[in-house]
């Protein structure tokens, strides 16, 4: 059913969001940043900064959520999620989504979250013995959609088998207690990952990513030093763009003149050097909005905290509905709650 929210006719509502672990870059930007400030007119999106969820896998400096959290804000509002329209949400100022998770690991079996393709990726990659924690971090996944109601999630394919977990919670817990959660369907990105300067895939740790607060400089040293065409020794060679990382960029960020690039890349009409400064240079551009926002919001870190708070508390009211739907349900007493 249609709902009117902010004088504007919404299809669904959509949970989605980051693990605040430092500032965005260009994958977060090619991966999902782009899509949600697309889905806002169609959707009533929630956009969580998943604090709880970091502590699963970094509960050792606790000193960098702060500041993360305050750096993914900037970012989301460079790419143009506007809390006027979306509620921004912080999930530990959100208790109900602890609560629910808690209540939704009683249908989850311990096999089944052992083997959540996340679960084994950190395992492997921490190399520690993995917590609790982590172990139910699908769980929680589940709850912060769940607590919500949303209809959908947008995600990656290789995303899917997370949403598959909550999507069979939701049906477990109607099946057993009732209809209670719709089950969110996929809203599929069909944009290729974007590989890292490097080559490597695109992680942060690798230091193989552009930053969306970058500045120009940091930009071009960062694409000049990209891999190209490795056949190609002089600027007159024919170049092979499709093994061209460069390239890859162009494709991502340079929709408008792309084919000119390939052209007089395959016809050996341009030097790479020339080539990727004019990459630089778009992507300095289309990075402007960001730089722009940490310009606009400098010096305001109280509103910030206050913007988020104020989406908390809308998301909040909520939450506390479904919880008191499912307390009931799972045959908990509830008294009614004065804070
Ligand atoms: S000319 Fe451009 S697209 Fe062609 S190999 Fe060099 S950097 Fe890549």
């Amino acid at each position: 059913m249609k709902e009117v929210l902010y004088g504007v006719e919404k299809v669904g509502r959509i949970l989605t969001g980051h693990r605040p672990t430092g500032p965005r870059h260009l994958g977060h930007l090619v991966g999902t940043l782009n899509t949600w400030a697309r889905l806002q007119d169609e959707y009533d999106c929630f956009f969580l900064v998943a604090d709880l969820h970091v502590l699963t896998t970094d509960y050792t400096h606790p000193q960098r959520i702060r500041e993360n959290i305050l750096a993914v804000l900037l970012d989301w509002l460079g790419a143009g999620l506007d809390p006027e329209r979306s509620t921004f949400v912080l999930q530990s100022a959100v208790p109900e989504h602890a609560e629910l998770s808690v209540l939704l690991a009683m249908l989850v079996t311990v096999a089944r979250a052992a083997r959540n393709p996340t679960y084994k990726e950190q395992v492997r990659e921490l190399g520690l013995s993995p917590s609790v924690g982590l172990l139910a971090y699908p769980v929680l996944q589940a709850a912060d959609i769940l607590v919500y109601k949303a209809d959908a999630v947008p995600v990656g394919q290789d995303q899917l088998p997370h949403l598959e977990i909550t999507r069979e919670i939701a049906r477990a817990f109607n099946r057993l207690y009732g209809t209670t959660f719709p089950e969110p369907q996929p809203i599929l990105s069909a944009v290729p990952r974007l590989a890292g300067t490097d080559g490597r895939t695109m992680h942060t740790s690798y230091g193989n990513t552009i930053p969306l607060s970058a500045d120009p400089e940091e930009i071009e040293r960062k694409v000049l030093a990209m891999v190209t065409d490795p056949a190609r020794v002089h600027p007159s060679d024919r170049g092979h763009p499709e093994v061209c990382l460069a390239f890859a960029y162009h494709h991502a960020f340079n929709a408008g003149a792309v084919a000119a690039v390939e052209e007089r890349c395959r016809r050996g009409e341009i030097g790479c050097v020339p080539c990727k400064r004019g990459l630089a240079q778009v992507l300095a551009e289309r990075l402007q909005p960001f730089r722009r926002a940490r310009e606009e919001w400098q010096g305001r870190e109280g509103e910030l905290w206050e913007l988020l708070h104020v989406g908390s508390r809308r998301a909040r009211a909520l939450a506390r509905a479904t919880l008191a739907e499912v307390r009931t349900k799972m045959g908990l007493v509830s008294w009614e709650r004065r804070d």
